[in-house]
């Protein structure tokens, strides 16, 4: 005989590899199972870099008389159909986990079920299951496992060096945590503390703490049924890896690379090259718009429709960033002593800081007046304008952002490149050239979206070159084109007819801004495609076009950047992501001082 069927054992360290890889997945499965059980408080311990660690829960725990199922494959609590699959409210759903785990490792289960009086335990080692004798316990679970894969040499090899392995549990149970901030988690490493998190925060107090940053900002959007939850830094709080973008879809931590672009596009124009924003992105849909059952350790989803999740985050994060939330100025001129004021001059060099004058500055200046969001209805899709009109109506009660660059005095300017400023809490430098350069981007971005662009009419077309399939995709879009003032026409295969233009893309490389054009179209399908393209241009165009270091400027021509500044909230960050501005606060001067303790 050739073809024989394996024995149990054979399938469940076959299973094994699949389902715990590595410790990092075995926790999360016995993570998982304490919050499908209802756990409020939760705590791990881990030694020997995950091969040895343990999960206590308070969840409703495991009827004496179950127990040995726990370990049977396929014996699950949480779905008896297959359509259950598709509307599940549990993590687990497969029964696998616990058959898996027990036969690579030495496993003890112990038990007390909500409401009863005793505590049992059952043992399992390397697959081999003992009887359930009764032990002294509280009211939950305890899974303990040791020896992980010591019967499998060959998959001991695959682990990484311990600190490795612990920096995957640790991810691991930071996104637990995040995702479920009202459940108090104590973590362990080698008998030291690593980790406490009280219960029932929220989830920004959670994220700030697991993040580690405070300065984090947070945000709700529905879009075409799928509820969008970030909350994220602001451009100048990143880092260098896109780890610190955590993605949660139907509460399940996974990677997607869709969603994670989704985040990269809300900060376009915001971050530098190579930068990444802290971000929690919580995402939850219809369950039949997604299938959570396509991974072994569960780490991957697919969506019916990629697209809809990509607008769903994408807007939502951009929504909030373009409010730009971490401009907030918080006027408290009350308790802070003015130093003996100067007498009154209107030159550069006046330090007076008059409580008056500083007061007048600060609300006399307009207000935002621009409500318009990026996703102009104009761009003529019929969901967008759906999502415009839905987001007026909640947008009338929305406080616009207060006048902000506009509220600093200016102090003078030094090196021809950086205006010196001030107000009451702190001094900042603003580098001319980049603010200059925001301000030229966001006008060339609002000129196109109001439709005032400056259109060009070729009278013979101009003829483009380009892929067949680029070529495709630019005719659909034909209508879209036209509201921006590109008019097209098939005029071959692979040959497009141009028979207007706006003046400023001309200049900027047609044929790269229609390829750029067509490529976002095909890969990411949004709607916005059009605006990425045109944005990338408009940042070029802006850093051509404006004052550069190097150039005196007049007091009035500083105070003129400052107010343009405030038109627009990105103000902050150059179209190329640096930063505009640095400050000090005269309390860390003081300090540097040493004025002050
Ligand atoms: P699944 O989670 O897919 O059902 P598992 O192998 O992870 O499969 O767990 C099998 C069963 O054991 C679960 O369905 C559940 O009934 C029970 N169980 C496992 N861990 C716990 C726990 N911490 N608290 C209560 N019940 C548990
Ligand atoms: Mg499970």
């Amino acid at each position: 005989m050739e073809i024989q069927l394996l024995s149990s054992d054979v399938v469940d360290k076959i299973a094994a590899g699949e389902v715990v890889e590595r410790p990092a997945h075995l926790l999360k499965e016995l993570l998982e199972n304490s919050l499908d059980a209802g756990a409020t408080k939760i705590e791990v311990e881990i030694d020997e870099g995950g091969k040895s660690l343990s999960v206590t829960d308070d969840g409703k725990g495991v009827l004496k008389k179950e127990l040995p199922l726990v370990f049977a494959r396929h014996a699950t609590s949480k779905i008896e159909e297959s359509e259950d699959l598709w509307k599940l409210s549990t993590f687990g759903f497969r029964g696998e986990a616990i058959a898996s785990i027990s036969s690579v490792s030495r496993l003890d289960f112990i038990s007390r079920r909500k409401g009863e009086k005793k505590g049992y335990k059952i043992q399992c080692e390397f697959g081999s299951l003992s009887d359930v004798s009764e032990t002294s316990a509280q009211e939950g679970t305890t899974v303990r496992i040791q020896d992980l894969f010591s019967n499998i040499p060959a998959r001991l090899k695959f682990l990484k060096s311990d600190s490795a392995e612990v920096t995957q549990i640790k991810n691991v149970i930071k996104a637990m945590a995040m995702q479920y901030p009202h459940v108090e988690w104590k973590v362990k490493s080698k008998g030291k503390l690593l980790f406490v998190w009280k219960g029932g925060q929220t989830p920004l107090e959670r994220a700030q703490s697991v993040l580690d940053t405070k300065k984090l900002y947070e945000h709700k959007k529905e879009f075409e049924g799928f509820n969008a939850h970030v909350i994220f830094s602001d451009p100048s709080n990143v880092t260098k890896v896109s780890r610190q973008i955590w993605i949660f879809v139907q509460n399940r931590w996974v990677q997607d690379r869709g969603i994670q672009a989704a985040v990269m596009e809300a900060y376009r124009n915001l971050l530098m090259h190579g930068q990444y924003p802290i971000c929690y992105v919580s995402l939850e849909c219809p369950p039949d718009e997604v299938d959570v059952n396509i991974h072994p350790t569960k780490s991957q989803v697919k969506f019916i429709d990629a697209k809809k999740a990509f607008r769903a985050v994408h807007y939502c994060l951009r929504e909030a960033i373009e409010k730009a939330p971490w401009q907030t100025k918080t006027p408290s001129y009350e308790n802070k002593v003015i130093a003996a004021p100067v007498e009154k001059t209107d030159s550069f060099e006046s330090f007076d800081l008059q409580r008056t004058q500083f007061q007048q500055k600060t609300f006399s200046k307009p207000q935002f007046e621009q409500t318009q969001s990026v996703y102009s209805p104009k761009v003529g899709m019929e969901e967008l304008k759906q999502a415009s009109q839905r987001e007026e109506v909640k947008s009338l009660d929305v406080e616009k952002p207060q006048g902000y660059w506009s509220t600093f005095q200016v102090v003078g300017q030094v090196d021809l490149t950086y205006i010196v400023v001030q107000d009451k809490e702190k001094m900042m430098l603003v580098d001319q050239h980049a603010a200059h350069e925001r301000v030229a981007f966001e006008r060339l971005m609002n000129s196109w979206k109001n439709g005032n662009m400056e259109v060009q009419s070729f009278l013979l077309p101009l003829t483009v070159d380009l892929e067949e399939p680029e070529v495709e995709t630019l005719v659909e879009m034909t209508e879209e084109l036209s509201t921006m003032g590109i008019s097209i026409e098939q005029a071959g295969p692979s040959t497009i007819a141009i028979a207007s233009l706006p003046s400023i893309i001309k200049e900027a490389g047609l044929v790269e801004a229609l390829k750029k054009l067509a490529k976002e179209r095909l890969d990411k399908g949004g709607s916005f495609a059009l605006e990425v393209a045109i944005g990338d241009i408009f940042a070029t165009m802006a850093c051509h076009s404006v004052v550069r270091a190097g150039q005196s400027l007049s007091r009035e021509q500083m105070e003129n950047l400052l107010t343009d500044m405030d038109e627009f909230p990105l103000s902050g960050f150059c179209p190329h992501g640096r930063s505009v501005s640095i400050d000090w606060s005269f309390v860390h001067l003081e300090k540097e001082f040493g004025r002050r303790g």
